[in-house]
């Protein structure tokens, strides 16, 4: 068990093996499937209601996902239909065999408008990325234009990783109750890693699902896209994770998307914060000796080369960090000669999150 002496605590000591689950509370299973990154697993959980299944998360559509869920239908999970399949969010490792499962167990797809809608849109186009609007946002921000059309590149790589889209699917509001027989749960949204994530609290038992918007070890992406190339959402994420310090008791059990199961959760926001705002006082000095592009803040904010293969979500995370300060007054935007986006300090701007 890690122990932490003034932070977030893990409950148990290791992770069930892949196509194995652990009871982690009365009717509640952890079970874990591989993931071909350097981030190896996501977690899934199994909600037994009485008298059905409920799934949260399915991890990706490929080989090994569906022979893990093989083995935890016919085995373990057998003799009981599956009544919902929960999605917390619309990434590939979340929703990459909803449908597959929805279609083998003549189960309901649970998720957020925003989230279906949003991997609906990837999954039928799936070469909008290559459209100049998104490659004039690379540029303005000072990206290389190879590495750019590296990352425009990849715009098939949402349908390569998830099964289509399910038909349809139940709507799920910030607000609701989800009943799934004797057990209810409230539905919380957040913004952030993901437009309109879908967390779910069971007040009784003292259980939270946060999908992706917290877990240990690692802070999620939070990235501007060049869908939303103004937008604030590191400061929608901040918002989130107060609002789930105030709202989810501090002893619950949170049982992430990544990573441990843990107590602690106000801890783990607390720590969060102080991440990122250590990473926008970073950038406020950087900013203070000369003006800098997105581009030129990688640096600062990993400081180590950055793999290709993660460039797109490096970038996004710089940029957020960017539109976080710009939205303050901390920095404000030069722009060159060259077209490309410059930030310089703001000494009057002020320093809260
Ligand atoms: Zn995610
Ligand atoms: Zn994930």
């Amino acid at each position: 068990m890690t122990q932490f002496q003034d932070g977030p605590r893990t409950i148990f000591e290791s992770p069930p093996a892949f196509g194995e689950w652990l009871e982690v509370a009365e009717g509640i299973f952890w079970s874990r499937i591989a993931l071909p990154f350097r981030l190896n697993h996501v977690n899934v959980y199994l909600i037994d209601d009485g008298s059905s299944w409920n799934i949260v998360d399915t991890g990706l559509s490929n080989r090994v996902t569906r022979e893990t869920w093989e083995r935890l239908l016919s085995g373990r999970m057998a003799g009981r239909t599956i009544s919902k399949i929960i999605v917390t969010h619309h990434h590939p490792d979340h929703i990459g065999l909803a449908s597959w499962l929805a279609d083998r167990g003549e189960a309901e797809v649970v998720m957020s408008g925003t989230e279906y809608l949003l991997g609906l849109t990837y999954w039928l186009d799936s070469d909008a990325m290559k459209a100049n609007h998104y490659r004039e946002f690379y540029r303005a921000r000072g990206l290389d234009a190879e590495i750019a059309e590296s990352i425009l590149g990849r715009s098939g790589r949402y349908q390569s990783l998830t099964s289509p889209l399910p038909f349809s699917f139940r709507r799920l509001l910030h607000g609701d109750r989800l009943r799934l027989n004797a057990r209810t749960l409230d539905v919380i949204t957040g913004g952030g890693h993901a437009p309109e994530q879908l967390l779910l609290y069971c007040r009784d038992a003292r259980i939270f699902f946060p999908g992706d918007q917290i877990m240990l070890g690692i802070t999620p992406n939070v990235s501007v896209t060049p869908r939303n190339p103004n937008g604030d959402v590191l400061g929608l994420f901040l918002a989130s994770l107060r609002t789930l310090a105030s709202a989810i008791d501090e002893g619950a059990l949170v049982l992430p998307g990544h990573n441990l199961p843990f107590v602690g959760l106000a801890q783990r926001v607390d720590e969060i914060r102080r991440h990122h705002e250590a990473r926008l006082e970073d950038i406020v000095r950087f900013c203070s000796h000369a003006p800098r592009s997105a581009a030129d803040l990688l640096q600062i904010l990993f400081r180590r080369p950055i793999d290709r293969a993660v460039m797109e979500l490096a970038f996004g995370e710089a940029c957020a960090h960017v539109n976080r300060l710009l939205e303050q007054g901390r920095i404000a935007t030069t722009i060159g000669g060259d077209g490309v986006q410059r930030y310089t300090s703001q000494p009057s701007g002020h320093s809260q999150a």
